[in-house]
């Protein structure tokens, strides 16, 4: 484990080597609010005992969205009981959709990383209580902390976490630092949009941490938002001269094998069928 790291103050990051995925606690007064959760309930506990050697505050919890590594882990702050904030979308999908996505995600990592995919596969679903529409505003202990839904992108239901008192934007997996975007569920053609609406949220001396990686600048996120929106364009460009596939993702930049799967969800939504 890599431990809690202050990125400002009274913000701190864990980044899990498995998956490079960041987990972020903001500490307050005499309240703490734990964004993301990791895979399952063994990285989950340790993560509780990371937070408890920080703060012995009353703990709410935020998953930016309904991926197995950003929320799996909740059930190991039950004892907490408290509020698990997440967008209406992604609390759908936990709650209808929980089991199903569970065995796949189960099925897919088995073979490359096992250990993670027995945690994945034992995790309780603690699916999220308190439901964010667009966005919505809590009291973390004295400090002010904003959730926001700018739109689809990387899900449909990604939330977006300011801390303003220090110049820090959690963005959960609409920006990925050390690899590219995973578009598995995404929105390839609003993506961008999404990510313009969250440029005008950071300001020029804002850490923002990434779903997965280093925390970034606002010159990272402008430039992560050019390559989404040159792939948006290959997309529809690609759609209209009845391209294939595949020789639209050879040009992406995020390059061929991660952009393969936005191609066919963009081309699918051309088509009518997203
Ligand atoms: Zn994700």
């Amino acid at each position: 484990m890599a431990g809690l790291a202050e990125v400002a103050p009274g913000v701190y990051v864990h980044r899990h080597p498995v998956l490079d995925v960041n987990a972020t606690l903001i500490v307050g007064e005499d309240r703490a609010l734990l964004v993301d959760t990791l895979s399952g309930p063994a990285q989950g506990a340790a993560l509780a005992e990371e937070v408890r050697r920080v703060t012995p505050a009353p703990l709410a919890l935020v998953n930016t969205h309904h991926h197995f590594d950003h929320c799996f882990g909740n059930a190991a702050f039950g004892e907490a009981g408290g509020a698990i904030w997440a967008h209406r979308d992604a609390v759908a999908q936990l709650r209808d959709h929980g089991p199903r996505w569970q065995h796949t995600w189960y099925e897919q990592w088995l073979p490359t990383e096992p250990e993670l995919a027995e945690d994945l596969g034992r995790a309780v679903i603690a699916v999220p209580n308190r439901v964010v529409h667009r966005a919505a505003t809590l009291d973390v202990g004295g400090r002010r902390v904003e959730l926001r839904h700018l739109g689809r992108g990387h899900t449909e239901g990604d939330l977006v976490v300011l801390v303003a008192d220090a110049g820090v934007v959690l963005a959960g997996d609409l920006v990925e630092q050390g690899a590219p975007p995973d578009f598995g569920d995404s929105y390839p053609l609003e993506w961008p949009e999404t990510v313009a609406a969250l440029l005008n949220l950071i300001s020029t001396d804002a850490v923002v941490v990434p779903g997965h990686g280093a925390p970034v600048d606002r010159g990272f996120v402008e430039h992560q938002h050019g390559q989404l929106s040159e792939l948006d364009w290959l997309i529809r460009y690609g759609h209209r001269d009845r391209a294939t596939e595949q020789a639209v993702a050879a040009r992406s930049p995020f390059g061929p094998d991660a952009s393969l799967v936005a191609v066919r969800r963009g081309f699918a939504e051309l088509t009518g069928g997203v």
